[in-house]
Parts: structure tokens; C-alpha cells; sequence
């Protein structure tokens, strides 16, 4: 607790142009991603960042969050002290059935303000740093398999060693091509994974598997959809490559059905699905099976990657790595006041307070489409 009080909400529809066309089994990324920025004020002076994305190729559905921040979390938080955090996030959670993102947008500018406050950095508010820096892996999704491997090449150089190939979008026989041309073309170190965004019908999902099996990957990413967990547990104990739940563990009781059902043998941890105090919960069922949990995203900039590399720092079940590459690799321009910390194919865990980097408000400005006060 806190005497700090809430003085403002502003909420942000900003639209960040990317480098390529990205295509994965849920969908397509053209152009741009459209993602919500919020900024609380406190009558301290601290002000609060939180991202909200809602990517087109996951839930979607820019506007529904929008709404949630601007008209039923505002009044929640408005003269609220932000050290509350659980309190207000569960005041949320009835005000707005489902809306993840946007109770991850709110949750994240609440710990921003509370590390500001402290002078000290969000993962010390979630038990301090296991780890001071996270591997990371960068997803091949270009349509032009050229193009990225020549980008994955690059990023080698920089020191990446993890690539994450999105499988699903082009049929089996190209996804098979895909992955004989990275495996032919990357240095033999290159940890690969796959990642189908539950593209596979499930009839056939295990054979078409154990071809990509061939190929090596570390694990392969929810094969098929979301509420077949059912299929997805059959598939774990069919492969001998361990499978790996996203989609379909978006809460605590989706990890606890996949607990139950062994229906993963990995869940994705993204602070897109509710926040971090949520996916620590999620990592805590997960951890409890004896399943380790990776750190997924959903197309956040700079900012949200600075959440999730916090609660990935604070979390030691979080173990696999993470994808918080489009701030330096896949935006045209990120956001941040300051570059998003990546040191030899490496996210740097932030030492400043709150999230440990400001957006740059006028970058901000130059991005936003919508401004909602
Ligand atoms: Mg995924």
C-alpha cells in the first residue's frame, strides 16, 4: 500500500509499421501491428506504461480493448492507489470477461509506477532475478523463406541461436521444404523449433508431425486448435518431440487441464494472457507437473517485451527462452525511449526502475491513430 493515487488514464491506438509480411497458421501480419499503449498519472508525478497487443494473427480485436481500458477499467483505477495491484486486477477480471491483453496493458503500467516508486525494478517485486539475461529466438514467418534465411543468417552473426519456423500456412509439403532449406543452410548449432498456431486438422496431425519430426526441432507448438486438448495429449504421447501448449493455455485452469490431460509437455508463457502476476500462475500449475514454460509474445513492441523479460528474469520454470525480437528486429521503428536491450543474441534484464525504459512520447505521437482520455 501506498498513499500515491491514480490521477489520470490515457489510452493509445497505435499502429507500428513492420519490415515483412508475416504468415503463421492463425493468420497474417501485413504492414503493421495495431497495438494499445496506456499511460496512468499518479498525484506523485510517476507515470505507468502498459502495452496492450492485440495482434490480428491472435485474439485480435484492437477495439474490445480499447473499450475495456477506456470504459470499464478507468473508473477502477481512477483514484486508486497503484501498489493495489491485485485488488484492482481482480475488480478488472469482473468488470471484463476475458480481455487478457488489456488486463495485461493495465497490470504492467501498475507495476511500472510501483518499481518507480521504489526506485527499483519489476522483477524485484516478483522475488528478484533468477537470471540476468534470456536467450533469444526469432521467428521465420516470411511467405519469401529466402529473405529470412538471409535475415536469420544475420541475426547468427549477432549471436541468435534460436529460430522458432511457423509452420501450418502454406500446406505440408512446403512446410517440409521450408524446413529441409533451413536445416541445409543454418550452421548446424541452430536450436529450431516449430510453431503450427494450431493450423493441423487433427486426423491427420500426428503423421504429418513425425515427418517434421526428421527435421529435429526442440519442440513443436500447438499443432492444433486451441480447445483440443484432447488431440494435443494423444499428439504428446505419440511424439518422441516434446509438444508445446500456447493457444491453449491462456489461464491457471488451462494449465491445470493440461496438467491433468499431460497434454504438453511446455506451456508458452506470454504476458499477453492476463498480466504477470497471472502467468506466474500459470508457470506455478505448469511447474507442479514437472512442465517447463517458455516465453512467448504476441507481437508486442519494446515496451510489453520489457514486462515479459521481467517476469521471465523473476520466474525460474520460465527456462526456454523468448521471442522479444520485433523491438530490434521486426518493427520498423519501436517506441522506447531507449534501444530494447539485446546483447549478443541475449535480452539484457533491466536494472533502472519500474520497467527500466520509457516509451518516447513522441514517437508515441507519431504512431498513435487514436487517443482516448
Ligand atoms: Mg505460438
Amino acid at each position: 500500500m501506498s498513499d500515491i493515487v491514480i490521477t489520470g488514464v490515457t489510452v493509445f491506438k497505435v499502429r507500428l509499421p513492420v519490415v515483412s509480411e508475416r504468415r503463421q497458421g492463425s493468420g497474417i501480419t501485413k504492414d503493421a501491428v495495431t497495438n494499445i499503449f496506456v499511460k496512468l498519472d499518479t498525484d506523485a508525478g510517476i507515470v505507468g506504461w502498459g502495452e496492450a497487443a492485440t495482434s490480428a494473427t491472435f485474439p485480435g480485436g484492437t477495439e474490445a480493448h480499447m473499450a475495456a481500458l477506456h470504459i470499464y477499467f478507468r473508473p477502477l483505477v481512477m483514484g486508486a492507489d497503484p501498489f493495489r495491484i491485485e485488488q484492482i486486477m481482480e475488480q478488472a477480471e469482473r468488470a471484463v470477461v476475458h480481455g487478457a491483453e488489456a488486463k495485461a496493458g493495465l497490470e504492467m503500467a501498475l507495476f511500472d509506477i510501483v518499481g518507480k516508486a521504489l526506485g527499483t525494478p519489476v522483477c524485484n517485486l516478483l522475488g528478484g532475478a533468477y537470471r540476468d539475461e534470456i536467450p533469444l529466438s526469432f521467428s521465420i514467418a516470411n511467405p519469401d523463406l529466402g529473405a529470412d534465411v538471409e535475415m536469420a543468417k544475420r541475426l547468427y552473426d549477432d549471436g541468435l541461436r534460436i529460430f522458432k519456423v511457423k509452420t501450418g500456412a502454406a500446406g505440408h509439403a512446403e512446410d517440409l521444404r521450408r524446413l529441409e532449406t533451413l536445416r541445409a543452410e543454418l550452421a548446424p548449432d541452430v536450436d529450431l523449433r516449430v510453431d503450427y498456431n494450431q493450423a493441423l486438422d487433427v486426423f491427420d496431425a500426428i503423421p504429418k508431425l513425425r515427418d517434421v519430426e526428421a527435421f529435429r526441432p526442440t519442440f513443436i507448438e500447438q499443432p492444433v486448435n486451441i480447445d483440443r486438448i484432447d488431440a494435443m495429449a494423444e499428439i504428446t504421447r505419440a511424439l518422441d518431440t516434446p509438444i508445446m501448449a500456447d493457444e491453449s493455455a491462456f489461464s491457471p485452469a488451462d494449465a491445470l487441464a493440461i496438467a491433468r490431460l499431460r497434454a504438453a509437455d511446455i506451456i508458452s508463457i506470454k504476458v499477453m494472457k492476463g498480466g504477470m502476476l497471472n502467468v506466474r500462475r500459470i508457470s506455478a500449475v505448469a511447474q507442479a507437473a514437472g512442465i517447463p514454460c517458455y516465453g512467448g509474445d504476441m507481437a508486442e513492441s519494446g515496451l510489453g517485451h520489457l514486462a515479459g523479460t521481467h517476469v521471465i528474469a523473476a520466474t525460474p520454470n520460465i527456462s526456454l527462452g523468448c521471442e522479444f525480437y520485433q523491438a530490434t528486429y521486426y518493427l520498423k521503428e519501436d517506441i522506447l525511449a531507449a534501444p530494447f536491450p539485446v546483447v549478443n543474441g541475449k535480452v539484457q534484464v533491466p536494472t533502472t526502475p519500474g520497467l527500466g525504459i520509457d516509451v518516447d512520447e513522441d514517437k508515441l505521437a507519431k504512431y498513435t491513430i487514436e487517443r482516448l482520455t
